[in-house]
């Protein structure tokens, strides 16, 4: 049976490969290809940031954790590194209790004002510039096809296939008419590789900071402006990141390569279901912060639906 996943950021891929798992076929449509996506520009380091709700998104997110460790040395841009988190008095840091326990260790030395505790875990990095083309290549090589189309209403989407997956992350907010999916916006810098472990505080909104170390390059974050649709890159932004990230302790010079602006899906809640009315199509966007971090939780919640949907008729 043929199955359409509207979509081909990382939410769009990972889908499409697990409903190819479970015995579909699968044909991939979508406004822009994967290396032109949200998907495409991101860290992209494995941590449930701003993502709801939380206590489900904790479940996809280890189910992604362990699919990515098992692909470590196999699949092409995944890494584990050590990610060492700061926390305030009262932070929700339940993401831990879903991790192997020896991949996390715990201090309260040697941290900078206002933090009462550093979680240090080794997480997946996911790397999209090689990640991306390798989820392409593995969906081709299982036969799946991939179209540039753009829909623009559910009427669309339905007429697609028998069965058809939304995963168009903030293009679903026209598609769905989906009043509760909202741009946050994420401005980043790209640097030459900076001699720093990676770090991260996002206790207070507004206030997010953070650096991961990639093969080739740093990247250093970053902004999380609720309902701010400007993808131009603003100086005072640059600004903000890089004091910010200095105040974490990086004060090694940074050389930046490239300044990046992404606007995050994001939702009260993610949309990982079947639609209510219209019973062929199914949702899965709103990921927010953590697409990388959820996707294979996600994508397979979503193959197993349609499984066990069809076994019924
Ligand atoms: C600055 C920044 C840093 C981030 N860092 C991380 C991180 O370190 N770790 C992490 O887990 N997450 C991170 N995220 C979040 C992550 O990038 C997103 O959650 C994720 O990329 C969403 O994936 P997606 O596939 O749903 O959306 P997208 O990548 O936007 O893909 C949507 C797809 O749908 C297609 N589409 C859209 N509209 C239509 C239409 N009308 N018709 C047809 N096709 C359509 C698009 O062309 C595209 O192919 C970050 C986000 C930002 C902004």
């Amino acid at each position: 049976m043929k199955i359409t996943v509207v979509g081909s950021g990382i939410i769009g891929l990972t889908t499409a490969i697990s409903l190819q798992k479970v015995g579909f076929q699968v044909a991939i449509i979508t406004k822009e290809l994967y290396n032109n996506t949200l998907s495409s520009i991101v860290g992209a380091i494995w941590f449930p940031y701003s993502v709801e709700p939380i206590q489900k998104a904790n479940q996809w997110a280890a189910t992604a954790f362990h699919h990515y460790e098992a692909e470590v040395g196999k699949a092409e841009g995944v890494s584990m590194l050590p990610f060492k988190v700061l926390s305030v008095p009262g932070q929700d840091n339940s993401w831990v209790d879903h991790l192997p326990k020896e991949n996390i260790t715990k201090s309260s030395e040697d941290l900078p004002l206002g933090y009462n505790e550093a979680i240090t875990a080794m997480v997946p990095l996911i790397e999209p510039p090689l990640y991306l083309p390798y989820l392409v290549e593995l969906f081709t090589q299982n036969g799946g096809t991939i179209k540039q189309l753009t829909i623009t209403s559910l009427e669309e989407l339905k007429a697609l296939n028998n069965v058809v997956v939304n995963c168009t992350g903030l293009g679903a907010k026209e598609i769905c008419n989906d009043e509760h999916l909202f741009a946050m916006r994420g401005q980043i810098l790209q640097a030459e590789k900076l001699d720093h472990d990676p770090i991260v505080s996002q206790a207070v909104k507004g206030e997010l900071s953070y650096l991961i170390n990639r093969s080739q390059d740093s990247i250093i974050g970053g902004t999380d402006y609720d309902h701010d649709y400007n993808l131009n890159p603003e100086e005072a932004d640059t600004n903000l990141i890089i004091d910010r990230i200095k105040k974490l302790g990086v004060t090694s010079e940074i050389k930046l390569k490239n300044i990046l602006v992404g606007l995050r899906p994001k939702r009260y809640s993610i949309r990982c279901e079947q639609d209510e009315k219209q019973a062929n199509i199914y949702h899965n966007y709103g990921h927010g912060g953590a697409g990388f971090t959820v996707a294979w939780g996600c994508a397979e919640h979503i193959a197993t639906l349609i499984n066990k949907s069809l076994d019924k008729h």
